[in-house]
């Protein structure tokens, strides 16, 4: 007999459904008695179904909002059309999932990204158990939005006259600075639709009791207080992927980028990725590759192929003579980074792609864009000291050559290594016999999902 029936419910867009989906595959073999429907669009979950599930996961499809099969929806329409009609699509998701498993949901794992969900087990009188996949320091700054605003003001203007100071008056942010702060805050555009769910989501957090983590307890120490005083229960259990056995399966490698990286030496390549959704400008794009091109570093680059057709023209194709670089439009990034050829990650600084350079014990050169970017980027140049940032003015070709020498050749970069791989070791024993994800996993099946 099933012990508890849990759904969890993706936010179907980027690595988010990725990142909750490592979650749930970690739920289901920590607690196999209970069983775990994981919801999320047809689409979503199709990008999802090629890794093998245990027997106590089923994948529920709900509607992704698209009314007319003809209509093919930008990235941003999609999402108001995937969150308009999300309650609606969710409680008949949880219908079926209940009549396919002939059992009751007992609680709701939701992506706190789909904060409405919060509304839904009310509704069914269940629990709603709210999951941060990114960064939990950009958690952290949404959550004093109103005191971030009312110190430090509105709009670039008030971020330029704030200057470098440091946000002394937060205690998790105390090093960091305005221009730090994620957009959507105090800065852009704040009705842009990933503005307003990153500001809705946590002003909903705030009647949970519950909070669920992609992070590692002692990684931020100041900040694990926070949220422990915050939520009684809190649980940082993350890095979620490290639970998956089928990390150590061979890896979906398409374009051979791992027998690439095979005939480099130990701590030579760059890895360059600028994760799921980039909003680079072409401008920016071309001055990247002629950084890539001019400094001595063989890369290996993921680039959507739409995005390779506004490379400088020739590029690819004298990289690919000449060997220096392989560009390809997706590689196996876990496994990527951690093979010992790859000696630093030029990265966007999304979440995932942190925790996983700190697996693989890589250091970073960051260009954030937006979202928790901004924020990450900082901790890891200014408080972890394993990476270092690109100016304010983006990818420039000095900028890169500049940042590859300090990573590569100069003592600095060395450094940054051993913090890196100090940092490594840390995160790695938390998802092992007895470490802290591990346990924090096993209190949140017991005592909040009923497992
Ligand atoms: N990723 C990958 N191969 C690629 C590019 C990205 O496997 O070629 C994965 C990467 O491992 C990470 C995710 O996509 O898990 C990107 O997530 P992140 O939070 O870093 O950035 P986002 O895409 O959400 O901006």
């Amino acid at each position: 007999m099933t012990q508890s029936h849990v759904a969890v419910v993706a936010f179907p867009f980027s690595s988010h459904a990725g990142a909750l989906f490592s979650l749930a595959r970690a739920m289901s073999s920590l607690a196999p008695s209970s069983h775990f429907s994981f919801l999320s669009t047809k689409q979503s979950l199709a990008s999802l179904s090629s890794q093998q599930l245990l027997s106590n996961i089923s994948l529920v499809p709900i509607s992704d909002g698209v009314t007319s099969p003809d209509h093919v929806p930008s990235h941003i329409e999609a999402i108001e059309l995937f969150l308009k009609s999300f309650k609606d699509s969710l409680r008949e998701g949880l219908k079926a999932a209940e009549l396919a498993q002939g059992c009751k949901v007992r609680c709701i794992v939701s992506d706190l990204f789909v904060w409405l969900t919060a509304d839904v087990a009310d509704e069914m009188a269940i629990k709603w158990v709210p999951v941060r996949t990114g960064a939990p320091l950009d958690l952290y700054a949404r959550l004093h939005a109103d005191l971030i605003r009312e110190v430090i003001g509105v709009g670039d203007e008030a971020i330029r006259s704030y200057g470098d100071k440091l946000l002394s008056f937060l205690p998790c942010l105390s090093s960091h600075r305005a221009i730090d702060i994620p957009k959507g805050i105090n800065t852009g555009d704040l009705n842009f639709i990933y503005y307003m769910i990153c500001d809705r989501m946590a002003r909903r957090l705030l009647d949970s009791d519950v909070l669920v983590s992609n992070t590692i307890q002692g990684l931020d120490p100041i900040l694990d207080s926070y949220f422990q005083d915050k939520f009684p229960n809190y649980f940082p259990v993350g890095p979620f992927y490290l639970f998956n056995s089928s990390q150590n399966e061979p890896p979906n490698d398409t374009y051979g980028c791992l027998s690439w990286l095979d005939q480099h030496d130990q701590a030579t390549v760059a890895y360059v990725s600028l994760g799921t959704i980039a909003f680079i400008l072409p401008s920016e794009l071309a001055s990247l590759a002629k950084g890539l091109e001019a400094s001595n570093v063989p890369f290996l680059w993921s680039l959507k192929e739409e995005a390779q057709n506004l490379l400088p023209s020739g590029f690819i194709d004298r990289m690919n003579e000449t060997g220096k670089g392989k560009i390809v439009p997706w590689t196996p990034q876990i496994s990527v980074l951690k093979h010992p050829a790859v000696g630093a990650f030029v990265s966007h600084c999304g979440w995932n792609s942190v925790l996983e350079s700190i697996v693989g014990g890589v250091p970073l050169v960051c260009r954030p864009f937006f979202g928790d970017q901004t924020i990450n980027a900082r901790s890891i140049s200014f408080v972890w000291k394993f990476g270092v940032s690109m100016d304010e003015e983006g990818f420039t070709q000095k900028g890169v050559v500049r940042a590859f020498d300090v990573v590569f050749n100069r003592e600095e970069g060395e450094k940054m290594r051993n913090k890196v791989h100090e940092l490594q070791e840390m995160v790695i024993a938390s998802v092992g016999e007895n470490g802290s994800s591990r346990e924090n996993l096993k209190r949140l099946l017991k005592n909040v999902c009923g497992c």
